[in-house]
């Protein structure tokens, strides 16, 4: 079997009562059945919380009024575990923030920027992000599994990794190039040409590519409205996801003031603006943005060998990356023009709570437009 994990991996630690935001309050936590039998087992002390605190209908830890776990006390320290120790934890506290992808005598492990600590990680990083990867043993066969496209699709995803890591390319240029791969390799699946799928990774590799990005890149911000109708659009579908949290509500809304309140040309000059500090500040968002297409596509792209719909996974990672940009600039213009490292931390764990622990919104954002259509 092997294991692959990112190579920032081993820096994190979880920073418990020190969390700016605990992951322990504002969604549900789902609890294993083997935790389940465990709890209603427990014939110590703990029994009577134990009890009072566990959903065992629903399968749940319940909540107070302000969506805090039960277990969670005032100091943001877990009761159950001071209580009961480690080993008392459901799979889901215990895993949290590592999320696995599964696939045949292959796992992948990565973290999750839900996670503060994670997203600080991850976006001071300077270098680009590679994976290690670790055999042990254990083999395990898997039904319905096709190992053939799993294997085009780690080969496919190597690929895109480079192309959005070459930093000698604009990072727009890299996402579109990428885009564009994803959706030839997506026609060649449905046809059945998979086969031929080297020819495509040339094809995105070559000037001649690059060449057609620039200039489609460049038709994009020339202010005649592509970039302002994608950004609505996109806006939009973002509004359509389930809520998880209603301070995100607010920020979506007060962003659909700033960016939309008086028509295209301020759109783009907030943009443009944005754009000009943010080139002269010591932030430097392009790495941070290449990190986080690179963690979306290390992610789920793989995933595509279970529905065949590998080009919505490169779409939902490229859209996701272009709304925290943009949400990014509401935070600035609203912060009088400055915003500072822990603000692009915030919001990216903030976008990816919401995002990443619904699967709803996870599928839903799969089904988002194609960006290639505002090109
Ligand atoms: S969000 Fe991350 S750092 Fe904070 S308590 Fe949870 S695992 Fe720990």
């Amino acid at each position: 079997m092997q294991y692959s994990v990112p190579d920032y991996y081993k820096e994190f630690s979880c920073l418990a009562d020190k969390c700016e935001d605990t992951c322990c309050a504002g969604w549900q936590i789902v609890v294993d059945k083997k935790s389940l039998k465990k709890y209603k087992e427990e014939t110590g002390d703990y029994r009577k919380k134990l009890k009072k605190a566990v959903d065992f209908r629903n399968e749940t830890f319940r909540q107070d009024n302000n969506k805090r776990c039960a277990f969670l006390k005032e100091n943001n320290l877990c009761d159950m575990y001071l209580n009961l120790g480690p080993d008392s934890l459901c799979k889901t506290c215990r895993m949290y923030p590592r999320h696995v992808e599964e696939f045949e005598n292959v796992r992948e492990i990565t973290l999750s920027v839900s996670c503060p600590e994670v997203a600080r990680i991850l976006l001071s990083k300077k270098e680009p992000v590679i994976f290690l990867s670790k055999e042990r043993e254990g083999e395990e066969e898997y039904e319905d599994f096709d190992p053939f496209l799993y294997s085009q699709l780690v080969e496919a995803r190597e690929v895109i990794r480079g192309i959005l890591q070459d930093r000698s390319k604009a990072l727009e240029v890299r996402a579109l190039l990428v885009l564009g791969l994803a959706h030839d390799m997506q026609g060649r699946l449905q046809r059945g040409e998979l086969f031929a799928c080297e020819e495509v990774w040339n094809k995105y590799r070559s000037k001649k590519a690059e060449t057609f990005a620039e200039e489609k890149v460049k038709g994009f911000y020339d202010g005649i409205g592509k970039r302002y109708a994608c950004s609505k659009k996109f806006y939009d579908c973002l509004c359509g996801l389930e809520l998880l949290r209603s301070d995100w509500d607010m920020l979506l809304e007060e962003a659909g003031i700033v960016l939309y309140r008086s028509g295209r040309r301020f759109y783009d000059i907030l943009l443009e603006d944005f754009g000009i500090w943010i080139a002269k500040s010591d932030l430097d968002l392009t790495t941070q943005c290449e990190q986080l297409l690179v963690y979306f596509i290390d992610t789920y792209f793989c995933g595509g060998v279970y529905d065949g719909c590998v080009f919505d996974k490169v779409n939902m990672a490229v859209a996701s990356v272009f709304l925290i940009y943009e949400l990014l600039a509401v935070i600035w213009d609203v912060q009088n023009g400055r915003i500072d490292f822990s603000d692009v931390v915030k919001m990216v764990y903030r976008f990816s709570r919401e995002l990443e622990h619904s699967d709803s919104n996870i599928l839903k954002a799969q089904k988002w437009p194609s960006l290639l259509q505002f090109l």
